[in-house]
């Protein structure tokens, strides 16, 4: 039988990790984190001295790397070459790392691979940039899900801030902005609406909303969305 494949795409900070968490925890699905196999894969760059210019360094660096993911009481860990990284990948360094390497196909391939085998072994909700549009394009239930830069910061800023770190929200609003900008315009797999996704601007919505808002069109798209 095939498995319920559910993707959830759009930009950094639209909300996409923490709703579809709560989805797939509603569902019985098993949820997967692809950003955190880029940031997995960054953070290896990192603490090997790689340069994110340097194409030649990190497809050579490639074949050394290891990405697999595994689940501890329902939360996805992500394995970097034996070690759980899950606790060192969630800073803005990796992730700005992480936007600036996963232009490459060498890396998107090795993580495309591992991403379609999860979708085929289980129903998942897998969320990313390019999940509708390549990674599994046979997706029974697409969503774009977005929200305005302000807004986006606005969420970003305040979950930096609650966790006491010092920071700006111009420079929050810039790094969003920059990462948007190399996401959606790098040559392989952009971050674009897939022409089958429906697409949802959270902006002006709480989780609770969003939630809602997608659980019905996963029921409209013949998923188990609705709750008995
Ligand atoms: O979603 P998250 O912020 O953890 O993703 C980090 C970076 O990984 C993104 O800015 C994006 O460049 C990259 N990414 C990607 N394709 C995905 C998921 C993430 O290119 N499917």
């Amino acid at each position: 039988m095939r498995h319920m494949n559910i993707a959830i795409d759009g930009p950094a900070g639209a909300g996409k990790s923490t709703i579809a968490k709560r989805l797939a925890k509603e569902l019985g699905y098993i949820y997967v984190d692809t950003g955190a196999m880029y940031r997995a894969m960054a953070y290896y760059f990192l603490t090997h001295d790689i340069a994110p210019e340097d194409e030649a360094a990190i497809a050579a660096a490639c074949p050394s790397i290891s990405v697999t993911i595994r689940y501890e009481d329902g939360e996805q860990q992500v394995v970097l070459n034996g070690e759980n990284v899950n606790g060192v990948i969630r800073t803005e360094e990796v992730g700005n790392m992480a936007s600036a390497t996963s232009v490459y196909s060498v890396v998107r391939e090795k993580l495309t691979d591992l991403q379609r085998r999860l979708a085929a072994e289980a129903d998942v909700i897998m969320d990313g940039r390019d999940i509708g549009t390549c990674v599994l394009p046979d997706a029974q239930v697409k969503i774009y899900l977005t929200a305005s830069i302000k807004a986006r910061a606005k969420r970003r800023y305040d979950e930096l801030a609650a966790k006491g770190a010092a920071c700006d929200f111009d420079e929050v609003e810039r790094d969003i902005a920059d990462r948007d900008d190399r996401d959606m315009h790098r040559e392989v797999s952009p971050l674009r609406q897939a022409k089958d996704a429906v697409p949802v601007d959270s902006s002006d919505m709480g989780i609770d909303e969003v939630v809602e808002a997608i659980r019905h069109i996963i029921a409209r798209s013949g998923g188990q969305g609705e709750k008995a």
